[in-house]
């Protein structure tokens, strides 16, 4: 069954086509690695999906029911949660605070809410993910603020996660365990997408890859018939040396 089905879909810039009718399937409880080089369309095409950016053309179905989110809070609604290379969280405010910061529940700013707090430890210790809620945010490493937007998109129970280049910001270490922690939660039943131009990373952890190349579908692969210079030729679109 397949969690998500974009059909034909097209996003024109002025008069610049930056997403070509693109088809693309997503199938429940996969790691779906979607690669291509700067600029190729990956942010624009994913940014579509959790209703940040309004198609010019073409379907999106979720779960089989075509779907048109207006805004990020839609998208989340129907459970599909996204994680940017930029994080948005408040600095000064504990991981708690900014879990559940804009939740229709959190009446004003500051969070006092024990029973709120409670309920996101529980998100917490359920993912098995290495984070102390009272911790502030200014205080903790990128690789655990990265954490909490996940646990964020996780607290507001998505069924697919949408990874906006997440290792860009990660030491090496932090990135392994990212992958571990993302194959642990395709493994929980969850729908992992990940966008990235990092090889040995689409290696170590996707299920299948698809690659776009200036705003075009080139093809979807199951990653263990492929090895790192196939995937490479995909992406540029002519014969690549990797180091
Ligand atoms: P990727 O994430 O693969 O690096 P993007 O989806 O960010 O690529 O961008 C694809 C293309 O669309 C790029 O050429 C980029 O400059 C262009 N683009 C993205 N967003 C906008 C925008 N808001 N206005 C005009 N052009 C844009
Ligand atoms: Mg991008």
């Amino acid at each position: 069954m397949n969690n998500i089905e974009v059909v034909n879909l097209t996003k024109k810039f002025g008069d610049f086509v930056a997403i070509n009718g693109i088809n693309l399937e997503v199938k429940k409880g996969e790691i779906h690695a979607i690669c291509g080089e700067n600029g190729a369309g990956k942010s624009t095409l994913m940014n579509m999906l959790f209703g940040l950016i309004e198609p010019s053309s073409g379907q999106i179905f979720i779960n089989g029911e075509e779907v048109h989110f207006q805004s990020p809070k839609e998208a989340i609604h129907q459970g599909i949660g996204m994680v940017h290379q930029h994080f948005k969280l408040v600095p000064s405010l504990t991981v708690y605070e900014n879990i559940l910061l804009g939740e229709e529940i959190v009446k004003g700013f500051k969070i006092q809410q024990r029973k709120e707090y409670e309920e996101v430890q529980k998100t917490i210790d359920h993912y098995n993910f290495d984070l102390n809620g009272k911790d502030k945010i200014q205080d903790i490493s990128v690789g655990a603020q990265q954490r909490v937007e996940i646990i964020k998109m996780l607290h507001r129970n998505v069924d697919i996660l949408i990874l906006d280049e997440p290792s860009a910001v990660l030491t090496p270490q932090e990135t392994d365990e990212l992958l571990d922690n993302l194959i642990a939660l395709r493994n929980s039943g969850k729908t992992i997408i990940i966008i990235t131009h990092k090889l040995d990373e689409v290696k170590k952890c996707a299920d299948r890859i698809t690659v776009i190349r200036h705003g075009k579908f080139i093809g979807t692969v199951n990653n263990k018939d492929v090895n790192q210079q196939e995937i490479a030729k995909m992406m540029v679109g002519r014969d690549v040396k990797l180091d």
